[in-house]
C-alpha cells in the first residue's frame, strides 16, 4: 500500500484489495482450520489458521499501514497480545512500568510475571527523569500507556524513547486510548505499539481483539512464532468484525473527539462536578505535551464529583443514553466507576496514588448527538438530588 496516501484511503484499502480467486470487493471471511495443500512438504503461506488465515492478514496488513508499521500480528483479545509481548522475556529480565496503566496489565504485571522471575519496577509516568534514574541493567523493556485509563494522563513518548534508545532497550506503548488516528507512536521513536482492538478499532462494541504494531523484523518474527506456538489468535469472524470497524475509524475518531468536548464543557460548567479531566482543555496538564505528540485528543471525558461515593455512584446508575458499562470506544456512550469496575484489582492507596477516587466517573463519549448527551447527564443529576 502506498504510504502517501492518507490515513482514510488506507483505512479502507489497506490489505484489503479485491479477493484475487472471486473478485469479491469485500476481504471473505475464511472461516476455515485448513488449508488444502496440492503436494507433500508445500512452502504454501496459508496451511493452519493458528499459524496464518488470509482474513486476519487482511487486518494485520490495514493496522501496521496505520500504524506506519511494516509488520502487524493480531491476537484474540488485548491482553493476549500484551501476554505475548511480555513472554518474548525470560527469568531475570526487568521490566519499567509507567506507574499509571491498564488494570488488567497491571494485574499481569504484579501477579504473573513475578511467578516466572521477571520483575516489574514503576516510575513516575510524568517525568522522564525518574525513568532515567530506575533502569537496571536487566531493565529489558519500557512499558508506556498514554493517555492513560481512567484518568487521561499523557507521557512523553519521544523523550521516554530517546532516553531508551541508547540504552538499548524497547520501548513498547499502549496505543488504545489514542488509536492511530490520534497517536501513532512508532513515529515518535517508540519499538513496539500494542492494542486493544476491542475499542475504537473495531469501535462497535461487539468483538474482542488486540494487535501488535512494529517496523522490527526479526522482532515481529519471533512475535508471531509465539503466537503460533502458544496460540492466542483472533477467528476469522472476529478479524472480519474488526476490519469492518477499521475502514471507519477516521470519522468516527473525529467524531467522539467533537462530542468529547461538548460534553468536557458542558460538565466545566455544572455545579456538581469538581474537575474535568480530557486532554483538550486548555487547562488539563498534560494539554501541550498533547498537543505536540497526538493529533487529537480522544473521546474519554473523567470527572471527579463534588458530592463524592453516593454523587458518582448516583450519576453512573441515573443515565440512561450513557449504559453503565465497562469498555470504551464504541459507537454507544458508556459510563463506568473506576473504584469498583475498571481498577478493581488496584489496591485503595495505588488508586489513590493514580488520582482515582471515590469521586470518579469515567465516560466513553460515543457518537449520539451531543445534546441528547448532555440532556441526559442534565436528566440524571437532577433525579440524583
Ligand atoms: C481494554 C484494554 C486492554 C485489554 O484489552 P482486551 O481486548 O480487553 O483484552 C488493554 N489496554 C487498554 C488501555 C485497554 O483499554
Amino acid at each position: 500500500m502506498d504510504p502517501n496516501l492518507h490515513f482514510e484511503t488506507r483505512a479502507i484499502c489497506a490489505g484489503q484489495a479485491p479477493d484475487p480467486t472471486t473478485g469479491s470487493t469485500i476481504t471473505p471471511i475464511h472461516q476455515t482450520a485448513t488449508f488444502t495443500q496440492e503436494i507433500v512438504g508445500s512452502d504454501q503461506r496459508y496451511q493452519y489458521s493458528r499459524g496464518a488465515n488470509p482474513t486476519r492478514t487482511a487486518l494485520e496488513e490495514a493496522l501496521a499501514s496505520l500504524e506506519s508499521a511494516s509488520f502487524g500480528i493480531a491476537f484474540s483479545s488485548g491482553m493476549a497480545a500484551i501476554a505475548s509481548v511480555v513472554q518474548l522475556l525470560k527469568t531475570g529480565d526487568n521490566i519499567l512500568v509507567a506507574d499509571d496503566l491498564y488494570g488488567g496489565s497491571y494485574r499481569l504485571f504484579s501477579e504473573v510475571l513475578p511467578r516466572h522471575g521477571i520483575s516489574i519496577t514503576y516510575f513516575d509516568g510524568s517525568k522522564v527523569s525518574d525513568l532515567k534514574k530506575r533502569i537496571k541493567k536487566s531493565t529489558k523493556l519500557v512499558w508506556l500507556e498514554s493517555p492513560t485509563n481512567p484518568m487521561v494522563r499523557l507521557q512523553d513518548i519521544s523523550a521516554c524513547s530517546e532516553v531508551t534508545k541508547k540504552r538499548n532497550i524497547l520501548t513498547v506503548i499502549d496505543n488504545t486510548f489514542a488509536s492511530p488516528y490520534f497517536q501513532r507512536p512508532l513515529e515518535l521513536g517508540a519499538d513496539v505499539v500494542v492494542h486493544s482492538t476491542t475499542k475504537y478499532i473495531s469501535g462497535h462494541s461487539d468483538v474482542i481483539g488486540g494487535a501488535v504494531l512494529t517496523n522490527d523484523e526479526e522482532y515481529a518474527n519471533a512475535l508471531r512464532t509465539l503466537r503460533t506456538t502458544t496460540g492466542g489468535v483472533p477467528g476469522p469472524w472476529d478479524t472480519w468484525l474488526t476490519l469492518r470497524g477499521l475502514k471507519t475509524l477516521a470519522v468516527r475518531m473525529r467524531a467522539h473527539e467533537e462530542n468529547a468536548f461538548a460534553i468536557a464543557e458542558f460538565l466545566e460548567n455544572r455545579p456538581e462536578i469538581e474537575k474535568v479531566y480530557f486532554p483538550g482543555l486548555p487547562n488539563f496538564d498534560g494539554h501541550e505535551l498533547a498537543k505536540r505528540q497526538m493529533h487529537g485528543f480522544g473521546g474519554i471525558v473523567t470527572v471527579d464529583l463534588k458530592g463524592g461515593e453516593r454523587a458518582a455512584r448516583d450519576l453512573c446508575e441515573n443515565t440512561s443514553l450513557f449504559s453503565l458499562a465497562e469498555s470504551l470506544g464504541g459507537v454507544e456512550s458508556l459510563i463506568g466507576y473506576p473504584w469498583l469496575m475498571s481498577h478493581a484489582a488496584f489496591s485503595e492507596s495505588l488508586k489513590i496514588k493514580k488520582g482515582i477516587s471515590k469521586s470518579t466517573v469515567r465516560l466513553s463519549i460515543g457518537l449520539e448527538h451531543a445534546a441528547d448527551l448532555c440532556d441526559d447527564l442534565a436528566q440524571a443529576f437532577n433525579s440524583c438530588t
